[in-house]
């Protein structure tokens, strides 16, 4: 539901109307206050890249998507923010991967697992992971809550989908022997260096262009698939998206606009 009413017209439309997903995510339960701040992270990273989708995220999506669908078992991790950003994406995802969505959250309480995993249902996930006593499992190195897990979900993936995720779990999940993919608008974040897939992007972007990806490519044997993903380097990958943001940073600052 939206909350305030936002003139079409408006130069900043698209970004407040993601604004105010958030907030009716927030006012349903399902995004932490915390999750607000975050997105501000995001959304500073994002100014810098244009607010685009660049040629490097779009590399690093096709890595994702062969990664995922490479995967033995694949698993899309969910909080709060992702739920409420591009929830219909993520079980349009989890059908084209025919792999299950797990509620995992840094900060769990029953009442937010419950308004996510609804989240989820109403989008029309037909199971959901991760809630409800569900989480039995723990990550090592984890502390209680923060550390909790579906037995039948991340807990035995061997690929975690995790957008938005903090460094200290996807750390730990690499340290489980998990391939981490993750969505980060900064590449200077723990998760972001810590993956073995970083897209560099926009969830809300990001996200629909994932499940072209995974549509496209799911023809394609594991042989052209392990070559895709042999030839994606997310170091080198990281590297052209900190040069995206040199480039526009200089251009701005050489007086060239901020539409370059
Ligand atoms: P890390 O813990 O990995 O070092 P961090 O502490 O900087 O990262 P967290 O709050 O733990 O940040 O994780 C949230 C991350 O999600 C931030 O790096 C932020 O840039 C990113 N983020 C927030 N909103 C979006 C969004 N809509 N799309 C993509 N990334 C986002
Ligand atoms: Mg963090």
């Amino acid at each position: 539901m939206v909350m305030v009413d936002v003139p079409k017209s408006h130069p900043r439309y698209e970004s407040l109307m993601v604004r105010e997903k958030l907030v009716s995510g927030f006012r349903g339960g399902a995004v932490a206050c915390e999750g607000l701040i975050a997105q501000g992270r995001g959304e500073a990273f994002d100014y810098i890249l244009g607010e685009r989708t660049h040629d490097a995220a779009l590399k690093a999506i096709e890595a994702a998507a062969c990664v995922l669908l490479l995967a033995r078992k694949p698993v899309i991790s969910v909080n709060g923010n992702a739920a409420a950003l591009v929830a219909n994406e993520i079980v349009k995802l989890s059908e084209l991967l025919s792999c299950p969505v797990e509620v995992n959250l840094f900060y769990r309480t029953r009442a937010r697992e419950e308004a996510v995993e609804r989240i989820l249902v109403d989008a029309g996930a037909s199971s959901v992971l991760g809630a409800c006593d569900d989480a039995v499992m723990r990550i090592p190195g984890l502390e209680h809550e923060r550390g909790k897990v579906s037995a039948s979900g991340i807990f035995c993936a061997d690929v975690v989908l995790v957008p938005l995720e903090d460094g200290d779990r996807t750390e730990a999940l690499r340290a489980m022997g998990k391939t981490v993919v993750t969505v980060d608008l900064s590449p200077f974040s723990r998760s972001a260096q810590a993956a073995d897939v970083t897209i560099v992007d926009n969830i809300v972007r990001c996200f629909p262009l994932l499940c072209s990806e995974v549509r496209r490519l799911k023809g394609f044997d594991g042989a052209q698939l392990r070559r895709i993903v042999d030839g994606f380097d997310n170091e080198k990958n990281l590297s052209r998206m900190f040069i995206v943001m040199k480039d526009r940073l200089s251009l701005v600052a050489s007086g060239g606009g901020l539409d370059g």
